[in-house]
């Protein structure tokens, strides 16, 4: 395999749809201890919600849509007063509790009362694009895997509950992607998931007016926007070159959602991969995506969202349910038994499974279309209603969502172009 473009076509969809979907996305609170480069909602201290408005999101959530999961997001979740408590709650309705952290508010013994509430998982956001402050300061990404380990080794200590990672890539630590996927090998035991999501913001050169109805909305008024140019065409088939290039020949996506104005546009791509921290035996394909989601959902009328920490070990038994029926499973398998015959010794060595998701939000069309991830996992409520999360934003500050116009100058050229990107954004 080389690090050519992969086809959507040639990999699973991902089944999920506005009714019946594996994550819902919960924000408590406008509030965080940091300021994100790339950040989709405004920062505003005290902004925390009620638990009875908490409790009339979940009842939207109830009445409109299936899910597996609630990411509980923000701002920063651990600075909502009443987080035990919404944990609590959201186990109380039969979803998995996910936090979606930036970690720093963290401590032993929240952590332990966290996990008494039922809190199923932590997505930690660690990047270099956080203007972290003290020894953190700017620390590039492979420092950074020290504080990543850290909260991996905090969550592994009190146990039974799944850690992921995030990152937002920008032009700045895209070279630094690699070495992120190799640090996650190397805590393959204690890290279920690394997540990378491509930078988007409005910038200067985009070739759009803003229209809120039929009244256009100045750039910088989005808050989503940069003064100055900014590279924003960063897409999961870029990040899965690099990982061919720079971490396995072999790295092999198995799952995506399309866009909802480009059908082979990767914007949420999965990549499992079966191993120990000395070696990747291989990765799950397509089969065995579809299999694992089909069954989960037969089982439990959800599509299947994050694996617990426990069952992310059984990677060995998950190689040899799904190798009858997936091929790429099947060569992870053999791999498998090929070390053992080298080295029978490794019979005790453990296989883990690991994802790696890519994401890549809104792509702007030439023709001015916003190209969502078909089947948004990260819908919310606002006012009532379910709506995309990293453009709430706009209904804040504007009442509607934004439509963008090609400007004069571009339409011939958006014409002739018939549909292709032309920039991204958010
Ligand atoms: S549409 Fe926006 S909120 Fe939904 S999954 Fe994509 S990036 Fe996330």
């Amino acid at each position: 395999m080389n690090s050519s473009a992969i086809n959507h076509n040639d990999l699973y969809r991902f089944p999920w749809t506005l009714a019946d979907n594996a994550i819902s996305w919960l924000e408590p609170t406008s509030e965080c201890n940091l300021k994100c480069d790339g950040c989709y909602r405004e920062n505003v201290k005290g902004a925390h919600k009620s638990m009875d408005e908490m409790k009339g999101e979940l009842d939207v959530f109830q009445a409109m849509r299936k899910s597996d999961c609630i990411s509980i997001a923000g701002g920063d979740p651990l600075l909502y007063p009443d987080v035990i408590e919404l944990v609590a709650e959201i186990k109380r309705r039969g979803w998995k509790p996910i936090l979606n952290t930036n970690g720093k508010a963290l401590t032993d013994d929240l952590l332990k009362d966290l996990k008494k509430a039922g809190l199923f998982g932590f997505t930690f956001h660690v990047d270099s694009g956080q203007g972290r402050p003290g020894k953190w300061q700017g620390m590039n990404e492979i420092e950074l895997n020290d504080l990543r380990l850290h909260y991996a080794t905090m969550v592994a200590q009190i146990g039974g509950i799944a850690c992921s990672f995030n990152a937002t890539i920008y032009q700045e630590n895209l070279q630094y992607v690699p070495d992120m996927i190799k640090w996650a090998q190397d805590h393959i035991d204690i890290v279920q998931t690394m997540v990378f999501i491509c930078f988007r913001h409005i910038v200067p050169d985009m070739p759009f007016k803003w229209m809120a109805g039929d009244k256009e909305v100045k750039r910088g008024d989005v808050l989503y926007h940069s003064d100055k140019n900014r590279i924003i065409t960063i897409g999961s088939n870029e990040l899965v070159a690099k990982a061919r290039e720079e971490v396995d020949p072999d790295f092999l996506p198995s799952a995506y959602l399309n866009g909802t104005a480009d059908p082979a546009a990767m914007k949420w791509l999965m990549t499992q991969r079966i191993g120990s921290k000395k070696r990747i035996h291989g990765y799950t394909g397509p089969k065995f995506a579809e299999l694992a989601m089909s069954l989960y959902h037969l089982k439990t009328g959800r599509y299947l969202s994050y694996v617990s920490s426990d069952s992310s070990k059984h990677g060995r038994r998950a190689m040899l349910l799904f190798s009858f029926l997936d091929p790429h499973t099947r060569k992870a398998l053999g791999k498998w038994f090929g070390s053992l015959l080298r080295n029978p010794l490794r019979l005790f060595e453990r296989a883990y499974l690991q994802t790696i998701m890519f994401i890549q939000p809104v792509d702007f069309m030439a023709n001015g279309d916003q190209s969502m991830c078909d089947g948004c996992p990260d819908i919310t409520v606002y006012d009532g209603k379910l709506v995309w999360s990293c453009r709430m934003e706009e209904l804040k500050d504007f009442g509607t969502f934004l439509n963008t116009v090609p400007v004069a100058a571009e339409e011939k050229a958006a014409e002739a172009g018939g549909g292709d990107t032309v920039s991204h954004k958010i």
